[in-house]
């Protein structure tokens, strides 16, 4: 890393004092020693990727939820420093694959790894280490880029229990316990990994800051790749997309979540309003049952949830109009799948 205000993040929101950080961040990027890359983002659903991403860019780009699997896109965000650019790549959490597209999940979480500067494993830090992250430990260990790992959720570490924790961490890392299964017969041992750990709270951003450093300072010196003041590179059809499922994922319980997608049918720009027609997919006719609710309620309070989000997301009046509609078995067609987007890649 060079010198200068490296971790410092732009605060997107307020126009006037982001103008004044982008000019410094431009300069810098004319300068000797800007780095830039790209970052992804590896862990076990539901240890923080997408809280520690919107997090770090300042506003949402991804959506979160308490249910594991949310995140099924690749999704790039995007975070300007003074002393360099790091695109972020949001992976579905890794875990073994129960049908079409849980399979898809895993494939682009791989793929991701493949390519990027540096990777940032996030596990869940108020946890001591286990068996998952000893599986995705072993997934990352002969990749060519460095690793970072962040131990999250470090808010609800009592702190008598925190060198404890991270020494978990360290344990696995160095090949003592049982992480990662017996090493096959005739195989050497592993060799210890030497990963930095660094204890973050994707929640409250504490310890964000000197996390962003470490990962921009293992960057190659590098062009801005985007402008300055890019949060993400997402469409905006399937921000909205996911916006509207999160809220699904917040009303419904586990009847629905996995069987929901959402597709964006039209986008009518209507004087300042924006007009957005939608569909919620469900495999069943009792999921459409709970998503439209008694007399229509659940329904509206989605709409109401979701066209509030997008709102504040896009900055101007939405009218929102949803619809439930029930496609069997929609997960196992593949064409199905690649219309909505999700690509295997
Ligand atoms: P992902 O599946 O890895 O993308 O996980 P999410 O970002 O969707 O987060 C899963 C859950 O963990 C959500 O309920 C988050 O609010 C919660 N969470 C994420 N980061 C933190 C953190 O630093 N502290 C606490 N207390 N909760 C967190
Ligand atoms: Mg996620």
């Amino acid at each position: 890393m060079p010198s200068g205000d490296e971790g410092q993040l732009l605060p997107i929101p307020d126009p006037a004092e982001s103008a004044r950080l982008l000019g410094s961040a431009n300069q810098a990027a004319a300068g000797e020693g800007f780095r830039s890359g790209f970052v992804a983002l590896i862990g076990r659903p539901n240890v923080g990727k997408s809280t520690l991403l919107n997090q770090l860019v300042g506003q949402k780009v991804a959506i979160t939820s308490p249910v594991a699997q949310t995140t099924r896109n690749r999704l790039r965000a995007i975070l300007t420093t003074a002393g360099a650019q790091l695109v972020l790549l949001d992976t579905p959490g890794i875990h073994k694959p129960h049908h079409l597209l849980g399979e898809r999940l895993v494939k682009t979480a791989k793929g991701a790894i493949g390519d990027v500067d540096v990777v940032l494993l996030l596990v869940d830090g108020s946890e001591p280490a286990g068996r998952g992250d000893g599986f995705i430990v072993e997934l990352l260990r002969h990749c060519r880029a460095p690793v970072h790992v962040a131990l999250n959720k470090h808010d609800l570490v009592d702190p008598a229990q925190a060198e404890a924790l991270a020494a978990s961490y360290r344990e696995m890392l160095e090949g003592r316990g049982d992480f990662a299964g017996p090493t096959p017969a005739g195989q050497d041992p592993r060799p210890p990994l030497a990963w930095p750990l660094h204890p973050v709270s994707a929640l409250t951003g504490a310890g964000t800051e000197a996390l962003v450093g470490a990962l921009a300072a293992d960057l190659p010196e590098g062009p801005q790749l985007y402008p300055a003041d890019a949060v993400s590179d997402q469409p905006e059809q399937l921000l909205m997309a996911e916006l509207i499922r999160e809220q699904v994922l917040s009303h419904t319980r586990e009847e629905v979540p996995h069987s929901v997608a959402v597709s964006i049918d039209r986008v009518v720009d209507d004087g300042p309003r924006t007009a957005v027609l939608a569909t919620v997919l469900v495999e069943r006719a009792s999921q459409k049952g709970i998503l439209i609710g008694k007399g229509g309620r659940m329904l509206k309070t989605i709409g109401q949830g979701a066209r509030l989000q997008m709102e504040k997301v896009f900055s101007g009046p939405v009218y929102l109009e949803l619809f439930v509609k029930v496609v069997p078995g929609w997960r196992r067609s593949a064409a199905r799948l690649a219309e909505l987007g999700y690509r295997g890649e």
